[in-house]
């Protein structure tokens, strides 16, 4: 009777463990690394996949075709002409702060990429959301003969528009990043818009929601129930329009974007990326969209030179479980026994993107997986060395820059990639997603965690 309960897809644990060792970190909740060995040569798995440059910059154009509209519309993004776009700022004091808590040379250098700082929604969710957000609103503003081609785009925020989309519904099911995102663009652009919330979403982001007139739903469950729920009662209403952050086509090239206002940015600061100077980039995953997305960019647009690593929760490391296992979607992390329970609410997804799990197979790299105390930390070191305040999320891939002083697997391959001494003049580039809008009293008590647990 034991054995059978834990049957998962016919296997009983013991032998997926048997099959795929790194099973056996994921159950017992040990931090691990995971290397991808389906991964193929990049211009290779370019070709044969089925998105491609042409539809990141096809996403690219539409974002500045908005971008008059967000000028007006969000006064915050005039600086940036309208363009929603994050620093990308190097950080030597947080690098030698992680060094010394690490008691490990770091070799080459650490940058970060901000998208904690974000305008409009403060998390890497204004990326991927609120692209989907707009061309949804083009595709109907074209149906309804409003836009004849050449206009600028300013006219989006009119009573006129509005009346329109007034019209029509916006539904997602988020773990409180995305609902923000998608809530907070949908509502000003005029949309009735539903965000239903997993039990893990913030309080805050739930009330600042409400005061924009966004309908909140909250479910008890987590955040695979909270998007079939969302998606079932979508399904009803032929005017709602449901954001499946599981399956979107259309969010993941949203966040590839990213790749190529970062190939500029880096440009801009004189940091090569070639074979002589590899890019290593560790960005925090949940359901794999976010990362996905971008980690897809990057391989487009730096190659084989881009080395991307998906970070997770040792409690939510769903991604790692479905890429380990090749099962994706299949598998959930409460499958294997483990509870998804997480301090990184925006990580807090048991089971990944079949989509993205498909698609990324031939780019990946690998993944890895950390405990909750090691982003408390880093939260407070961030804050102490940089001045720069993190939700905990968004620390995951400041882990990464330390990999290969814990872990033997990302040793060898460095090893078998023939990184060992291009990484001293490589750059670590730490995905920080998210954390610039958290309140000051939760914020503060985030890093007094972090300071007690150093
Ligand atoms: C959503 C989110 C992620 C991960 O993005 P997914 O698309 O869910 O994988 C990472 N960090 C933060 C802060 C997020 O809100």
């Amino acid at each position: 009777m034991e054995k059978k309960e834990h049957l998962v897809l016919g296997k009983t644990w013991e032998e997926w463990e048997k099959e795929y060792p790194v099973v056996g970190d994921i159950r017992a909740l040990r931090e691990t690394v995971w290397i991808n060995p389906d991964k193929i040569p990049c211009g290779q798995a370019v070709k044969e996949c089925r998105l491609t440059m042409d539809d990141v910059l096809d996403a690219g154009s539409r974002l500045e075709r908005f971008a008059p509209y967000f000028e007006k519309a969000f006064p915050e993004t005039a600086a940036s002409h309208g363009i929603i776009e994050s620093p990308l700022k190097k950080i030597t004091k947080m690098k030698a702060a992680l060094e010394e808590w690490g008691n490990a040379e770091i070799p080459g250098e650490l940058w970060a990429k901000l998208d904690s700082h974000l305008a409009v929604s403060g998390s890497i969710k204004a990326r991927g959301g609120i692209y989907e957000v707009l061309k949804h609103a083009e595709d109907i503003a074209v149906n309804h003969g409003l836009l004849r081609g050449g206009e600028s785009y300013e006219i989006f925020d009119s009573d006129k528009f509005r009346n329109v989309f007034s019209q029509y519904s916006i539904g997602v099911g988020s773990t409180g990043n995305l609902g923000l995102s998608i809530g907070i663009m949908s509502a000003k652009l005029g949309f009735q818009v539903t965000v239903h919330m997993s039990a893990d979403a913030r309080q805050w982001k739930k009330d600042m929601l409400r005061s924009k007139g966004v309908t909140v739903k909250e479910y008890e469950s987590d955040y695979s129930v909270a998007v079939k729920e969302g998606r079932q009662q979508a399904q009803k209403n032929p005017h709602c329009y449901f954001v499946d952050d599981e399956n979107s086509r259309t969010l993941f090239l949203g966040y590839s974007v990213a790749a190529l206002r970062l190939q500029k940015q880096f440009e801009e600061q004189g940091i090569p990326v070639d074979k002589d100077h590899p890019l290593f980039v560790y960005l925090p995953c949940g359901v794999g969209g976010g990362p996905g997305g971008v980690a897809f960019g990057l391989k487009l647009v730096f190659g084989e030179h881009a080395h991307c690593f998906f970070a997770e929760p040792t409690h939510s490391c769903c991604m790692l479980l479905g890429m380990a296992t090749g099962k994706n979607n299949e598998v959930s992390v409460q499958d294997f026994g483990i509870d998804n329970i997480t301090v990184a609410d925006g990580l807090a997804v048991g089971r990944a993107s079949g989509f993205v799990g498909a698609l990324m197979r031939p780019f990946m790299d690998g993944c890895y997986s950390l405990e909750d105390d090691k982003m408390y930390q880093m939260l407070a070191m961030m804050a102490d060395s940089e001045g720069i305040y993190l939700e905990p999320s968004a620390l995951a891939g400041m882990y990464g820059p330390l990999l290969g002083s814990r872990f033997p697997a990302f040793r060898e391959y460095l090893r078998a990639e023939g990184l060992e001494e291009t990484i001293a003049r490589g750059t670590h580039l730490a995905w920080v997603t998210g954390g610039s809008m958290v309140p000051e009293d939760e914020m503060k008590s985030y890093y007094e965690k972090g300071k007690a647990l150093l």
